[in-house]
């Protein structure tokens, strides 16, 4: 069994009707990202991000994983597959993957404003006087933007005896996740799947890269037929 590590970013969950952040306007479900997904927008207005974060978790619930977290989950049969994702939906566990780790952090938990951890399930909307059990207001548990990324050196771990790279439905535009590939072995395969995508400098770097200009529903296919099946990788 071979080491497949996988980066996705929001347009593998687009076909599930999550819309992604860059894709339209710049905007994330019409609100800069600023207003809703910054520390200063939480000390602002606290009372609009959490009705930003209850908006995407009820949609959560009306979602299902599509063809593409599917044919990923399914790459388990035949390899080790480990899932870093961008995004904060639940979609590839409810697909069947068991290897999932959140760069991000995730709608269905929730944390202190205080602390980091620990972290507490929530699958309903979350509301200023909501306190974690040792009496400090709960938050979303996401990083968001300027906040540091605790998940970063176990996902840089993972890339690092990978034998093969998978990206996709990322622009390759938030860091540190788009500086993953950078600790990955420089000579294996990388596969980026997007239909719009955006080699960056790092990912320009590398000798072996192959990218498939598609949907994730037929990219992904598309990908496991070259990578995986055809070959005797
Ligand atoms: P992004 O919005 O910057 O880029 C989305 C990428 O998906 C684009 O390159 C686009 O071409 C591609 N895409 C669109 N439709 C696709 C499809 N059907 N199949 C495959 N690819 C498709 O997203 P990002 O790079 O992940 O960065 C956005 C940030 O916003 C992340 O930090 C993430 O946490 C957050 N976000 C998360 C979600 C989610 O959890 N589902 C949704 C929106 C934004």
């Amino acid at each position: 069994m071979k080491k497949i590590v996988v980066l996705t970013g929001a347009g593998i969950s687009a076909e599930s009707g999550i819309k992604t952040f860059r894709d339209a306007d710049g905007l994330w479900e019409n609100h800069r990202l600023e207003e809703v997904a910054t520390p200063e927008a939480w000390r602002r207005n606290p009372e609009l991000v959490l009705r930003f974060y209850n908006e995407r978790r009820r949609q959560l619930h009306t979602v299902r994983p599509n063809e593409g977290h599917l044919a990923l989950a399914a790459l388990e049969k035949h390899h080790r597959v480990h899932i870093i994702t961008q995004n904060v939906d639940d979609l590839h566990e409810r697909a069947g993957s068991t290897s999932v780790l959140h760069l991000h952090g995730e709608l269905l938990k929730a944390r202190s404003e205080r602390h980091e951890h620990p972290s507490y399930p929530c699958t309903g909307d979350l509301a200023l006087g909501d306190l974690c059990p040792k009496g400090t207001q709960l938050r979303p548990d996401i990083v968001w933007f300027g906040e540091a990324v605790p998940m970063l050196e176990r996902a840089a771990d993972l890339c690092e005896d990978a034998d093969l790279f998978l990206i996709v439905g990322t622009s390759l535009q938030v860091y540190p996740a788009a500086n993953l590939m950078k600790y990955a072995p420089w000579h294996i395969p990388f596969y980026y799947v997007d239909p719009n995508p955006q080699v960056n400098v790092i990912l320009a770097a590398m000798p072996n890269v192959r990218v498939i200009a598609e949907k994730a529903s037929t990219g992904i296919p598309k990908f496991v037929q070259e990578a995986v099946k055809a070959t005797d990788f």
